[in-house]
């Protein structure tokens, strides 16, 4: 029988959400971060004519859809590349700038692909402590060693739902070397947009990436589109080992036309943010523990893995599905993406019932 090759083969598969729900129970996914409505109506009009081209290849340079991206949010758009969601843009950076020689630095609690990504170049990950659940910038510049290529941070957070501002980005990138780059995961950028902040400048002093995605505020995960902004050098580096034809031509046009519908996305951001401290709110009331969240999803501390797992099986049991956090090094943790009003009510009325029954 023919095998792996030893480093895929010691690998775990990535871990996605198990959402089957019990026997005779209607299943309530707030497990994987997708917004809580379908995209703007202008995207299934724009897909659907998309479609009557469908026998050719797409644009392999989004020349349409870098357009509309520089002038939203004032860039170049020969930085601009696009990706297979940006989980292809982490795993193309890591492919092109680093290999068994050496090594990916990323906070203790980071998102898992980063790891992934690291495994498949047979790379060294490296991690450094956070602080409450918080990158710390002092911690990673500790951790930096001479062979570390790439720094990785989200901002926010996944799963922590943390943020750290725009001045500590700078500070982290002063305090790297030349040889090292610097990669602003901004998935959920969107919904801290509003504090104007202006990360994009960064890549312009040289040596970082920003990355943003379609997936969560603009409700397009289905699709599969990502976006980063590149320094010149890195760009060319990484479309060498990029799919050429990467995104659909049906996912360019919907993505076209949801970066149009600005307003469409802005109140998705509204209402997902509303909702949040919401619930927040209602936890905290119960006596949960949950931290303040600049993202889409709350984290629930559970106090230990073990109540974690109970009260993870406890709402499957109902149908309800969050997402444990022990891939990111928080196993006493659970993550709840918000959903529609109904769904959140239903995961925060359990979890307030069984907290006054004194279960939690
Ligand atoms: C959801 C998420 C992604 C994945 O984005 P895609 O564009 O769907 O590939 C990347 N990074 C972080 C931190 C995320 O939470």
């Amino acid at each position: 029988m023919i095998r792996s090759v030893k480093h895929i083969s010691v690998m775990s598969p990535y871990a996605l959400a198990h959402l089957n729900a019990p026997m005779g129970k209607r299943l309530f996914s707030l497990s994987q971060n997708e917004s809580l409505r379908p995209p703007s109506p202008l995207v299934a009009e724009a897909a659907a004519n998309a479609l009557r081209a469908g026998h050719l290849y797409p644009d392999p340079d989004w020349r349409e859809l870098r357009l509309a991206l520089s002038e939203l949010h004032s860039i170049s758009k020969e930085g601009i590349l696009c990706g297979n969601g940006s989980m292809e843009l982490i795993a193309s950076l890591v492919q092109a700038f680093t290999d068994e020689q050496n090594a990916v630095l990323a906070p203790a609690h980071a998102y898992p692909f980063f790891r992934t990504a690291t495994q498949m170049v047979r790379a060294r990950f490296d991690v450094a402590p956070e602080k409450d659940r918080c990158v710390s910038v002092d911690a990673l510049l500790a951790a930096v060693k001479p062979d570390t290529r790439i720094v990785f941070i989200a901002n926010p957070g996944n799963p922590t739902s943390t943020r750290i501002p725009y001045s500590e980005l700078v500070r982290l990138r002063e305090g790297l070397s030349g040889d090292t780059l610097l990669v602003i995961d901004e998935a959920y950028g969107e919904f801290a947009d509003h504090l104007n902040e202006h990360t994009f400048d960064l890549v312009e002093r040289g040596d970082s990436v920003v990355l943003r995605t379609f997936s969560k505020a603009y409700g397009l995960a289905g699709m599969r589109v990502g976006w980063g902004l590149f320094p010149p050098n890195v760009a060319r580096e990484i479309r060498k080992v990029m799919n050429p034809n990467n995104i659909s031509a049906v996912g360019q046009a919907a993505a076209i036309a949801a970066l149009a519908d600005q307003a469409y996305m802005i109140e998705t951001c509204e209402e997902t943010t509303s909702l949040r401290d919401g619930l927040r709110q209602r936890l905290l009331d119960a006596g949960l523990d949950v931290p303040e969240s600049f993202t889409n999803f709350v984290l629930l501390r559970m106090g230990s893995p073990l109540k974690a797992r109970r009260v993870d099986e406890a709402l499957r049991a109902e149908g309800v599905f969050l997402r444990p956090q022990g891939g990111a090094g928080l196993a006493d943790c659970l993550r709840v993406t918000i959903g529609v009003a109904d769904h959140l009510n239903i995961a925060g009325e359990l979890l307030e019932n069984w907290a006054k029954e004194g279960l939690l």
